[in-house]
Order: structure tokens, then sequence, then C-alpha cells
């Protein structure tokens, strides 16, 4: 077994069929048995239905003839009811008739992809074409959340500005990138350390004395740079400890921010390395998988994280997914200065 839960290998050999993954699908959505999508019965019986040769319209309104393939149906036996649907009703799996084989070696790139996975590379990797990639690339990053609930112990507290193309007659890239902040939760006796990262506004002095609460419980040992955005924090009754990174001071003892940094870094390489471009409407998605597979970094039970996530949680549908957000759109590049 990888560090990652499953490698590869491993999952082509687990979930290289149809009846694997369906097997597993009913396994993850109804551990306690399967019961009746619409009324909740849990007299129901399986069956698989005949392979069958049907008709349609071609684009040319040409008759032809298509294969609908023998399908795993779970039909429910209350006498009012008799629904039939499949282990994958309702899901996003269902919604996007690829194959569930190919959906599982997808999400195992992911969970295997440190630095991330590009839909192009996924295109590649899976043999789909690039619009499939993106579809199962955003669908999966969307299903790598960590759970919401304040930090505590000793937090590091950092932001950052990603991308931005570097604007050599101004010498400066500030306009073009987008501010992000961070809060790491230090290693504790029973816990290895976690992150949260999230998009911000750019003016960071007056952003962050609000992510910290949002973010953080108090009582909490804050750890940040000199930033005047920390100034008022000992004030507001935090316990806060500042490294002066402007007096080339970069640890105190236990006293630094490295942890917050060395995040920063894996996704900015991350980003600029496995991404052509990013678009800041999208930023939170990638802050999310990156900070998920960081949280979950000695967790064997990545996958089944995703695909249980995939299966209960809400289907993103690719509208909602393109849909227009309040961040105006800003492409990070790959040519920025590191
Ligand atoms: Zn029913």
């Amino acid at each position: 077994m990888a560090r990652h839960g499953l490698s590869l290998i491993d999952i082509q050999s687990a979930f290289g069929t149809e009846d694997q993954c369906l097997d597993y699908c009913e396994m993850m959505r109804w551990p306690e048995g399967v019961f009746c999508l619409k009324c909740g019965s849990d007299k129901v019986s399986k069956f698989v239905t005949n392979e069958t040769t049907r008709e349609r319209k071609n684009r040319k309104c040409e008759i032809v003839e298509y294969t609908m393939p023998a399908r795993r149906l779970f039909q429910c036996n209350n006498e009012g009811c008799r629904h039939q649907f499949s282990a994958t009703a309702g899901t996003i799996f269902a919604d996007t008739h690829l194959p569930l084989a190919t959906w599982f070696k997808a999400i195992g790139l992911m969970c295997n992809a440190k630095k991330g996975l590009s839909a192009k590379q996924m295109a590649r990797d899976l043999g789909v074409n690039y619009r499939t990639a993106w579809h199962l690339n955003h669908c999966i990053r969307e299903a790598m959340q960590s759970p919401d609930g304040l930090f505590g112990g000793t937090v590091e507290i950092d932001a950052t500005f990603v991308g931005g193309k570097y604007d050599k007659r101004r010498k400066r890239a500030p306009y073009d990138k987008q501010a992000v902040a961070g809060v790491m939760q230090r290693t504790t006796e029973d816990h290895h350390s976690k992150v949260r990262a999230l998009p911000v506004r750019r003016e960071i002095a007056s952003e962050m004395p609000n992510v910290i609460p949002q973010n953080v419980s108090t009582g909490s040992n804050l750890m940040t740079d000199e930033h005047k955005a920390y100034v008022a924090l000992a004030k507001d009754g935090w316990k806060h400890e500042i490294v002066a990174h402007t007096k080339d001071e970069w640890v105190r003892g236990n006293v630094h921010t490295q942890g917050i940094e060395n995040f920063w870094s894996l996704f900015k390489r991350g980003v600029i390395g496995s991404f052509h471009s990013v678009s800041v409407k999208h930023l939170h998605r990638y802050l999310n998988e990156f900070s998920f597979r960081f949280n979950n970094r000695e967790s064997r039970d990545i996958f089944n994280m995703i695909v249980g996530n995939l299966l209960i949680g809400s289907a993103l549908r690719y509208k909602a997914l393109i849909a227009k957000t309040s961040i105006e759109p800003v492409l990070l590049s790959s040519s920025e200065p590191e």
C-alpha cells in the first residue's frame, strides 16, 4: 500500500471492472444493507437486466441500433413502491455515464498527486478527452473537503500572494496576485499538523483580524511574522509570538511560521508546476485540494473519503462549476518568479 492509501496498481486490481466498483459503491453507500431510495424500506431485491439492443436517432436523424449493457439494479419490494434504482442512482457517478473504473482510477491519481494533477495530464493517464478529464478533475477536487471547526493549540498564521504575471516594465506584479490566508495547527500528541487556506481580499491588514477568530479558538497560541495585520492580537487577548523576518529572524526556539510557509511553497510549486494556468475563480478549490491531501497525508482512508463524499455529497454539476464567482478572474501564470 502506498502512503496515500491505495497505489494505482491496487486500484486497477480492486476496481478494474464495473462489478467491483458497484460492489464497493453499494458497501460505501449502504453499510447497513440497501434500502429503497424512494420509501426507505429495507426490503429490497437485487436483479440484473439483460443486455438489450435499442434504437435511437443519430445526428443525421438516421435510426441506429445501440447495445444497452446489462445493468445491476435494485427493486423495492414494498407493494406500493416497487422503485427501481442502481447503486449510483442520484449521485454524480450516474450523471456522467463514464465507466466507474475510470472514475476510480482518476480518484487514485488525484490521491497520489502530491503536487496536483492537471486535466491535461489526467487526460493522458486515463486515455480520455480533455473535457472529460477536466470535469473529473474538478468534481474530485470538490470532494476533497476538510472538515470545518476551529484550530487550537499552537497555530501558525500567515498570508501570501499567489500567481500574477510579473510586469517587467513596472518591475512588479501586485495587482494580478490573489491574497491567500493560511492557518496551520501544529502537531499535537494525537494529531499531526493540519492546514486551512482560503482566498481573501488584498487588504491583509484588515482581513487577517477577521480570519483568525473564524478559524482559531480563543486561547490558542498564535505564531506570526511582524506584519501590521497582527499587532493588535495580544491586546485582543490572544497569546501571540512574533518572528521578525525583516530582522532576518526566522526561527526562535519554537517560535516560527515554517509549517505554513512550507505549505505555501508546496502549493505554489504545485500550481506553477502542474497547471498551465489556474483561474482565480477556481483557486479556493485548489487550496482545498492541497489542504485535504496535506491533512490526510498519513491516512490510509483518503480514497474512501473521496468516494464517500462523491456518493453522498451533493453532485457537482458542470454548470455550477463554471458559474461566475465574485472574485475577478486572474490567471496564475507559470512565468511567475519564485
Ligand atoms: Zn420503496
